[in-house]
């Protein structure tokens, strides 16, 4: 018989009660660290955020706010002081905090070792295929001959990428032909930043699961969605996803393989690209709350922000089931460069049925994450619709 480590026996027990004042650390003031506080306050849970800067949507409501680097032992030990538990909600913390924490005794969730796996998206996606998830081809490049080499091999177009530090498509690049190498190879930042080569996935419809998994490795794995990109970035989301059975069925599947071959405890999100045969490709996981699965805070029994919480703590993960039919999202993208200032509001608030979620921020940016609607409905155009309706109403 193994034997169990005993703090590895203490993170797997299940917890029964919780104590208050109960706290959970946040790596991350973003909107997604507002919305995790907002599922926590619901349970009686405060949070305390650790931001670089002051004044982040989520410290402004947190218990706690601290300002420092994510890996300041100050910041940390600040953060961490009486937390039942530290997560994150953005990917590019340093590994090295989340190790520092945990060598102090502190529940960091997800671990060190699966934000390792992740963080970086040649290791994750190398993992991944080797996992037996179906991933597009791809190659390290550490010179631009290794894409000229891909394109030889896969055809064109190609998809450069960042290993490390993109987001909403900014570390990444779609080269049409050789000719497109040079600008793309220096714009990605190479030789500072070290990158991969994609085959190009002649996808159908971009698709999304939130999977959910405790500390125990129980799954709950949300519906699978529609969701569109514009300019790179989340636009919108429609859940459920239109399609056979066998085909939702397989991207869910795959969804939940992924987060089990990283060991990932709390929520992920994972994203798909449905091909016109009907097979899935994995395009790539979020190890935290994500855009695709705002729409669960109206549209489903258990929230992704609730069940992240509930995972990290060890409680019991609540269902994923969806309380109407139908639920879209619609982003709120600032429209300008200014203080932040949502015109329109009272337009979009007229509208029933929308769910109108202004994130805090104090300066709008083009293109800036500012906010998102969500809408019920018997069916995903009506839902579409009103979600439509209340976010064009707005300008932030
Ligand atoms: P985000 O933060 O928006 O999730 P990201 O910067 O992490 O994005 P990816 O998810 O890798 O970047 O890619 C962004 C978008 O680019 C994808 O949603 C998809 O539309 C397109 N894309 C990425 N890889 C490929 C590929 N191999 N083939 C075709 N399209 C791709
Ligand atoms: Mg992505």
């Amino acid at each position: 018989m193994t034997s169990v480590p005993d703090d590895t026996a203490s993170q797997l027990a299940p917890r029964r009660a919780l104590e208050y004042p109960a706290l959970v650390g946040i790596l991350g003031g973003g909107q997604l660290a507002r919305m995790t506080a907002e599922a926590a306050s619901t349970l009686g849970i405060e949070v305390a955020i650790l931001e670089h800067e002051a004044n982040s949507p989520a410290g402004r409501i947190a218990m706690r706010e601290v300002t420092g680097a994510w890996t300041d032992e100050a910041a940390l030990a600040a953060l961490a002081k009486d937390a039942l538990a530290v997560t994150l909600e953005n990917e590019f913390v340093e590994v090295s905090a989340l190790e520092w924490l945990a060598a102090r005794g502190v529940d960091v969730f997800p671990t060190a070792r699966t934000l390792a796996t992740v963080q970086d998206k040649l290791l994750q996606k190398q993992h991944m295929r080797s996992a037996g998830v179906p991933v597009p081809d791809l190659a390290e490049v550490t010179r631009p001959e290794d894409i000229t080499a891909a394109g030889e091999r896969w055809g064109w177009p190609l998809v450069l990428k960042a290993r490390r530090n993109g987001y909403d498509g900014y570390g990444n690049a779609t080269l049409r032909g050789p000719e497109d190498i040079a600008d793309a190879y220096t714009r990605l930042g190479w030789p500072e930043r070290t990158l991969l080569v994609e085959a190009w996935a002649p996808f159908t419809r971009e698709l999304a699961v939130m999977v959910a998994r405790g500390r125990d490795g129980a799954c709950v794995v949300y519906p699978v969605v529609e969701t569109v990109q514009r300019n790179h970035i989340c636009h919108i989301v429609r859940a459920p996803a239109a399609g056979d059975t066998a085909m939702l069925a397989r991207a869910a599947a795959i969804a939940r393989q992924a987060v089990e071959s990283i060991d990932g405890v709390g929520v992920f999100g994972v994203e798909l690209f449905e091909l016109a045969d009907g097979s899935i490709l994995y395009n790539e996981i979020a190890p935290r709350p994500h855009n695709s699965g705002h729409y669960t805070i109206e549209g489903c029994v258990t929230s992704q922000f609730e069940n992240h919480l509930r995972a990290v703590l060890g409680l019991p993960l609540g269902s994923a089931a969806m309380v109407a039919p139908a639920a879209v999202m619609v982003n709120l993208l600032g429209k300008r460069t200014a203080p932040a200032r949502a015109d329109g509001l009272a337009d979009a608030l007229a509208i029933p049925g929308a769910h109108v979620h202004i994130y805090g921020k104090l300066a709008s940016r083009m293109g800036r994450k500012m906010g998102h609607v969500t809408a019920l409905g018997a069916t995903v155009a009506e839902a579409e619709a009103a979600a439509r309706a209340a976010a064009d109403a707005i300008v932030l």
